[in-house]
Formats: structure tokens, sequence, C-alpha cells
């Protein structure tokens, strides 16, 4: 019974790709991160299984064969029970961006192939959160740092710390991604989203401000500056 609890408390996306390697790809990731995945393989089957399934989330290809992925969410949004649905829309890079970007879909955003996972990842947490669906993961825990998102809240050694939103989207990509590094590109990528024109040294500003914001007096440094490359959340010394 438990188990069939917390399964069902996990976020269901629809992945709606016709490259079958692809959506192997990503049912590996998404299971991995969390999430219940169903697949459809054209947009009439799209339609269908987000009638039956009722999905937390949509991602949804551009190209397909027989009705496009623009016309799949045009469908979606004429629909009452799905017209607030999340979408994310997965283009490919031969296709016209501006033209993607001026049709009026009504998709939530965007995400250009070849992708990084992280940064799609990142994109449907917050897009869950808007939707107010629950979080894949509510709570995060690093070292002594631990993340409420549900209440966003975040708190060191049992004391409060308070962040601006972007320090908070920062620490909350970090500590979903504990050690590994992140280039500053990919940092905008994940953090500020693909439309926002910022500078990459406009990430070492908010670094720093993390880092002020997190390290307490005579704590441990949790953020790492890995030279040339970017930063990482870690233990580790420098
Ligand atoms: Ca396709």
């Amino acid at each position: 019974m438990r188990d069939t609890a917390s399964q069902m408390s996990k976020p269901l996306v629809l992945v709606v790709e016709d490259e079958a390697a692809l959506a192997t790809m990503l049912r590996y990731n998404l299971e991995k991160q969390g999430f219940r995945v169903e697949e459809a393989a054209d947009g009439q089957e799209a339609l269908d299984r987000v009638a039956e399934s009722q999905p937390d989330l949509v991602l949804l290809d551009w190209m397909l064969p027989a009705m496009s992925g623009i016309e799949v969410c045009r469908q979606l949004r004429r629909r009452s029970a799905t017209r607030d649905l999340p979408v994310i829309m997965v283009t490919a890079r031969t296709e016209d961006q501006d033209a993607v970007r001026g049709l009026n879909t009504g998709a939530d955003d965007y995400i250009t192939k070849p992708f990084n996972i992280d940064a799609l990842l990142a994109r449907m947490r917050a897009l869950l959160r808007r939707a107010n669906a629950v979080p894949a993961k509510a709570r995060l825990a690093f070292h002594d740092l631990a993340m409420d998102l549900a209440v966003h809240r975040v708190q060191r050694n049992g004391r409060t710390i308070h962040l601006g939103p972007t320090e908070f989207r920062l620490l909350e990509f970090f500590m979903q991604h504990p050690r590994r590094v992140f280039s500053r590109e990919e940092l905008l990528d994940a953090v500020w989203g693909r439309d926002i024109h910022v500078e990459p040294r406009t990430v070492d500003v908010h670094i720093r401000r993390l880092r002020k914001a997190i390290n307490g007096e005579g704590e441990l440094d949790v953020v790492r500056t890995v030279r040339a490359a970017g930063y990482a959340l870690d233990t580790e010394a420098r």
C-alpha cells in the first residue's frame, strides 16, 4: 500500500516523441529522477494518453508524424481540462527559432535538441512547482544544508538562511546535483533560462552572494570554484 502511495505521489510526465531512442533516454533519466513516465509516439496517441492518464506535465516534440506538436498543444489548450497543463515543447536546431518562439502555441516553455538533461529537469521542476504539483523532491539536503522547497526555506546547521530568488534557484540546482561541476553557461541555462540574456560574469556575482549568505562564521565554504571550469557544491577542500 505504502509503495503504491509513494508511487502515485511522483509526478507523471507524458513524453511525446517519435524517435524511439530519444524517448528511451528520456524515460531512463526521468525515472531515475523520481518521475513516472508514459510515452506517446504521435499526436493522436498523445491526446488519448492525456485524457486517460492526466499527466502532470507533457514533453512535446515539435516534429511528429501526422499531427504536429503545435497542433497537439493547441488542442490541449482548447479543452478546459487541459488548459493549464504544463507543456514543454521540444524543438530541433534546424527549425527556425524565431518562428518557434513567435508562434502562439500556448506551450509553457521550449527546449532545443540536443539538450542538456539537467537543464530540462530544472525547467520541468520549475514548471511543476508553478503548477502546484508535487515537486519530485520537496526536501533537499547536502552536508549541513537543508532546503524545503514546499515552504521555500533554507537552513544551515538549523539556522534559517534568507536568499534572493536567484540565489535560491542556484542553490536548489546545486543541491539537486551535489559535487558536479557546472560551467557558467550551464548555470545560466538551468537557473536563468533560455530567453534571458545575461552575461556569464553575472553568475559570479550571484555565486558571491550565495556564498556570503550560506557560509556563516567559521563554517566550511561549500561552494567550490573550479578554475576555468565553473562551480560545484562540494565539501572538498580547494
Ligand atoms: Ca520528432
